[in-house]
């Protein structure tokens, strides 16, 4: 089918061109530095069926397809000058008698979290409200349960995937094993159009919410102390560090998390780090907090850009402390003068259950990481790249799928590492024509 009219009319949801009303509000992502793209149609599919429709339609027009979540792609990869799927429509959360969650591929954290815990279920996963489930799950999965339950994608039991071909597929470690396997970690839009996912959840745990505030301490002595600790911490407790500038001000040093334990023993596991970092922060602690109200607590502190501002973002694991040397390097350039708005660097504490699994049980290859560090600006300060090229002396040259980076030499070995023989092998296997295709695509 190549006719746009047929194409139109067989749709149970709505397509989009640019003639259209409404086209403006349905054709820009989430992500605002891609919201000049101006796709040719967009999709918003309302059933499977929608999907293979899309897809047989692009694969007759020969135009490209961008299947769309959250919309949140640092890459822009959930937009094209093609056909934009739109999955929003696709967001039902369902429990079944035996536990098992089902939810639509367009369905976003925020009412995850609220569908799952009307069951006291919940998923470990990240705190944005508006990212998408199935964009944070392809990708891996990280969120402040993880060092105790694992990567979201640790939890998936299986996939419906729309295929190249129009096929619809599901799998999991029966079916279609290395369509599974491949969709636990290599990153969205590679391999089909997947329309739900099914979980193995967790109860949903009442954690302590930590944040901490140190004014005046010095900040190298700070993040000296979180790398020698917090990636050993107790898997129960997951506390991140981030160390912000802005024009005029000193940096600020906060550091935020949960534990799944009361407050009296939360407290006293951070003592150790206190000790350790040789200052007394302003330490607030907040117990008896559910999981998904956690989640809201935090949306603003762990989003790795402002709601609504653009900003540029680039990262690196660690697998081993950063020497004296780099990190003196690394805080004295978030603070120079010149700065062009807000600096951030972010550091998220790994190990724990992440690291129990091998590299190659599923797709994410980063089982072996102490850390994982942001550095995200305005996309027009050139500190972003400075600041990576620093740290990047220390880092392991891994980097996290779910922050794609445009600028990286060697990108199938960083976001892949030994996987990517097998990832290229489904790959070939699962869509030999490239239809799903992007920069940095497998
Ligand atoms: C505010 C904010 C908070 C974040 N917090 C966290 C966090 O706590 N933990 C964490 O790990 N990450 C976090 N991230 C990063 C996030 O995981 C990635 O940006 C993720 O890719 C976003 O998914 P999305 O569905 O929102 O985006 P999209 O742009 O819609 O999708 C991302 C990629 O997946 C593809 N895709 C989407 N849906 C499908 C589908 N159904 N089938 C096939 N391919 C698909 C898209 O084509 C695109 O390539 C955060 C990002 C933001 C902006």
């Amino acid at each position: 089918m190549s006719d746009l009219a047929e194409f139109r009319t067989s749709l149970d949801g709505e397509l989009f061109s640019p003639d259209c009303p409404g086209y403006e509000a349905v054709r820009r992502p989430a992500n605002v530095a891609y919201q000049d793209a101006r796709p040719r149609l967009v999709v918003l599919c309302r059933s499977v069926s929608d999907v293979v429709r899309a897809v047989r339609y692009a694969r007759a027009t020969g135009d490209r397809i961008a299947p769309r979540g959250g919309g949140h792609c640092f890459a822009g990869r959930s937009t094209t000058d093609g056909i934009v799927l739109d999955l929003s429509g696709l967001d039902r959360v369902g429990v079944s008698d035996d536990r098992v969650v089902t939810i639509g591929a367009g369905a976003r954290l925020g009412p995850v979290y609220a569908a799952l815990r009307a069951h006291g279920l919940t998923l470990p996963a990240g705190c944005g409200p508006t990212v998408g489930i199935a964009g944070l799950t392809l990708g891996g999965g990280i969120g402040l349960l993880g060092r105790e339950y694992g990567l979201t994608c640790d939890r998936l039991i299986g996939a419906q995937v729309v295929l190249a071909d129009g096929r619809i597929v599901d799998c999991d470690k029966v079916r279609e094993p290395d369509l599974f396997w491949a969709l636990r970690g290599a990153g969205g839009g590679q391999f089909g159009v997947v329309t739900s996912l099914r979980f193995d959840p967790i109860p949903e745990p009442v954690t302590t919410r930590v944040e901490a505030h140190w004014p005046d301490i010095p900040a190298g002595e700070l993040v000296s102390a979180w790398q020698a600790w917090a990636p050993d911490a107790p898997d129960e407790l997951t506390v991140n560090l981030t160390l912000e500038s802005a024009p005029g001000a000193p940096a600020r040093a906060t550091l935020f998390g949960a534990a799944t334990l009361k407050a009296g023993p939360t407290r006293k596991l951070l003592g150790e780090f206190t000790g350790l970092s040789g200052a007394v922060p302003a330490l607030e602690l907040r117990a008896g907090v559910p999981y998904h109200q956690l989640k809201h607590t935090f949306a603003d502190l762990d989003a790795p850009n402002p709601p609504g501002r653009a900003a540029r973002l680039r990262s690196e694991f660690f697998a081993r402390a950063m020497s004296h040397r780099t990190l003196a390097s690394l805080l004295s350039q978030l603070d120079t003068p010149g700065a062009m708005g807000r600096r951030r660097l972010t550091l998220t504490a790994m190990g724990g259950a992440y690291n129990r699994v091998t590299a190659d049980a599923t797709a994410f290859a980063h089982r072996g990481e102490r850390f994982l560090l942001e550095h995200i600006a305005d996309p027009a300060d050139p500190w972003v790249d400075r600041s990576w090229a620093t740290a990047h002396a220390d880092g392991s040259g891994h980097v996290y799928p779910n922050f794609p980076d445009p600028r990286l030499d060697d990108w199938p070995a960083a976001y892949h590492a030994g996987n990517y023989p097998r990832l290229a092998a489904v790959k070939n296997a699962y869509d030999p024509h490239r239809f799903f295709d992007f920069p940095q695509a497998i």
